[in-house]
């Protein structure tokens, strides 16, 4: 009677991009636990109880879970994308070392999912084929000055840079601040993408130069990719161009 507890990833948003594996645990457990968005795409089955919790409660969500399953029972918690980028996996791990030892003695299983930056990625060619870093632009668990350090090391290093967590109703601003700051290392030229929704019906796609990366509105359901100074665009007659970063790096310095 240990309990089991999956960390579910839910994939960008569509069915089809859901895993067998992810779709298997959400029909094997007896309770779900997760961001009422999320739940809603998952599809009911009788006799199985639903915990919806507000987006930003994740350390008490991951503690209801966590108790649940310590009783003996299947349980699941569900992540939009990947449980383990930005996501439920850690916020779990943190309660289970913070926790009592019965939380050690549960079962846990991370399902993977696809995580937004690949599946924006994939709709627009391939920005991420060479190295590439993520970085959330939340400040909710870490300070701007940290944020700003980091796109100044990752941009200075040629690094492909996927930003989650753009804006905010809370972040207004930090998004322009960070395109900002990345220009003060990328040349003018350098192709942003924004991905929107992606499998989503809302989905929407866009390719803009740094310059007038600030100009694009970017929301909550947004995922944004800065190219490297390698990081090329080809123009397509009638369709969105490809964007893609050339497996060989061209300079030392970037
Ligand atoms: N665990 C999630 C990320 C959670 S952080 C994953 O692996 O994808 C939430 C951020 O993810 C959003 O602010 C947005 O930047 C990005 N995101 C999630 N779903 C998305 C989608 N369908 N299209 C574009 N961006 C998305």
């Amino acid at each position: 009677m240990n309990g089991h507890l999956a960390v579910v990833g839910l994939g960008p948003g569509d069915a089809s991009c859901l895993t067998p594996e992810a779709s298997a645990a959400l029909a094997d457990a007896d309770a779900l636990y997760g961001y009422a968005a999320y739940l809603d795409r998952v599809p009911a089955r009788a006799g199985q109880a639903r915990h919806a919790s507000d987006n930003r409660e994740e350390r008490a969500r991951a503690a209801a879970a966590l108790k649940h399953a310590s009783r003996g029972a299947r349980v699941a918690v569900v992540s939009g994308g990947d449980p383990g980028v930005f996501a439920m996996a850690a916020a779990v791990c943190e309660e289970i070392e913070a926790g009592p030892e019965s939380f050690r003695a549960i079962d846990i299983a991370i399902i993977p999912g696809i995580t937004a930056m690949l599946a924006v990625a994939a709709r627009i060619g391939a920005p991420l084929g060479h190295d590439f870093c993520a970085l959330s632009l939340s400040d909710n668990l870490k300070p701007w000055e940290l944020i700003e350090r980091r796109l100044d090391a990752a941009a200075s290093a040629g690094f492909v840079i996927a930003l989650y967590n753009p804006v905010s109703r809370a972040r207004p601003w930090q998004f322009g601040a960070a395109i900002e700051r990345l220009r003060r290392h990328l040349p003018p030229s350098t192709p942003v993408v924004f991905g929107r929704a992606v499998t989503r019906p809302s989905e929407q796609i866009s390719v803009v130069t740094i310059e007038h990366a600030d100009t694009v509105e970017a929301d909550m359901a947004t995922l944004v990719i800065v190219g490297s100074r390698q990081t090329r665009v080809i123009a397509r007659p009638g369709k969105l161009p490809l964007v893609y970063t050339p497996r060989a790096a061209a300079e030392v310095s970037a």
